[in-house]
């Protein structure tokens, strides 16, 4: 039987093939050389200071769960809490609290959670009805940024960690090149830096690895992660995406490598001066919310977080009475 060997060190058996670079490695070269690469990440986009106060969003997941532990070892002296909004999907919240729980106490960092109902009275599926229809993903991720934000500035931490990867960010790009979203194809960065005293900056550091990455990762360091999906998530818009991108992968390994980076060093620039010499700059204008003081792009009116609490709760309180 030919056994082969991995390309890093020669001795140990290889377990992992990265298409995308014609790498074969073992367990442990994999794993060092993910951290490298995050690393590499972290530091090419100055994405981490030694005074950080760092909040890591994690959701049970092996992307945000990766993260945590790749930070911690990588910046065992960081002040780093992790974070976690409970939605309140029947089982699978409840199911992905534990596996966060977990990995905080293995990392031995202190956890957040914020929990939807107790705090708003609602849980995500009560989005659902509303003008929003069947599926509560796009007002939850309005939610959860709005969250991970109010959270991180009022524990006055300095910059807020998630775990959105290559896979992820090819196909947000994908979709707003498809849309011809320019606004939003020049605001996907790895680093998003302050642009108002109660923004906290965002940092990716997996932006450079993929799904399957990922989930090696978090198998080989035996992290806890959950073993369910949420059940809005099925036949969403973004995994019939990522599906197609794959498909395109099996022909052509590097293809998510190579739109990233033709994105960030070719288009983005010359994206970024057409929108500038239409005088549509990034700087966009911000106003207080009116009704919780957070920033918004609208002025004179509640910010989106805002509209969806109020929309569920005028409907919450009109199903029980
Ligand atoms: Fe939120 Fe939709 Fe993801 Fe469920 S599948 S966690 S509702 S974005
Ligand atoms: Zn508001």
């Amino acid at each position: 039987m030919i056994v082969s060997r991995c390309r890093r060190c020669g001795v140990n058996r290889a377990e992992v093939y990265l298409a995308h670079s014609n790498l074969s490695l073992c367990p442990e070269c994999f794993t060092l050389l993910t951290e490298r690469r995050v690393r590499h990440t972290i530091e090419s986009h100055k994405m981490i200071s030694r005074d950080d106060r760092l909040g890591v969003a994690v959701s049970g997941g092996k992307d945000s769960s990766s993260l945590a532990y790749i930070l911690h070892n990588l910046y065992e002296k960081l002040d780093m809490v992790l974070i976690y909004v409970d939605l309140g999907v029947p089982e699978y919240s409840s199911h992905c609290l534990k596996k966060v729980e977990t990995l905080a106490k293995m990392l031995g960092r202190e956890l957040v959670v914020y929990s939807l109902e107790r705090e708003l009275g609602f849980t995500i599926g009560d989005v659902r009805g509303t003008i929003y229809g069947k599926k509560p993903c796009s007002a939850c991720g309005t939610i959860k940024r709005y969250l991970f934000n109010k959270i991180a500035y009022d524990l006055g931490l300095t910059k807020i960690a998630t775990g959105h990867n290559l896979d992820d960010t090819v196909e947000a790009l994908f979709n707003f090149y498809i849309e011809g979203n320019v606004k939003s194809l020049v605001r996907l960065r790895p680093y998003l830096p302050k642009t108002h005293p109660k923004i906290v900056p965002k940092i990716k550091p997996l932006i450079g690895l993929t799904d399957i990455e990922c989930y090696y990762y978090a198998e080989y360091k035996g992290l806890p992660i959950r073993a369910l999906e949420c059940q809005f998530s099925k036949g969403s818009r973004s995994v019939r995406r990522k599906e197609l991108l794959n498909t395109i992968v099996e022909k052509i390994p590097s293809f998510k490598h190579t739109f990233i980076n033709s994105h960030y060093k070719r288009i983005l620039p010359l994206l970024e001066q057409a929108l500038k010499s239409q005088g549509q700059g990034e700087e966009t204008e911000i106003y207080d919310c009116p009704i919780c003081g957070m920033p918004t792009s609208l002025k004179g009116m509640p910010c989106h977080f805002c509209k969806i609490v109020n929309m569920i709760k005028g409907k919450v309180e009109v199903k029980v009475s």
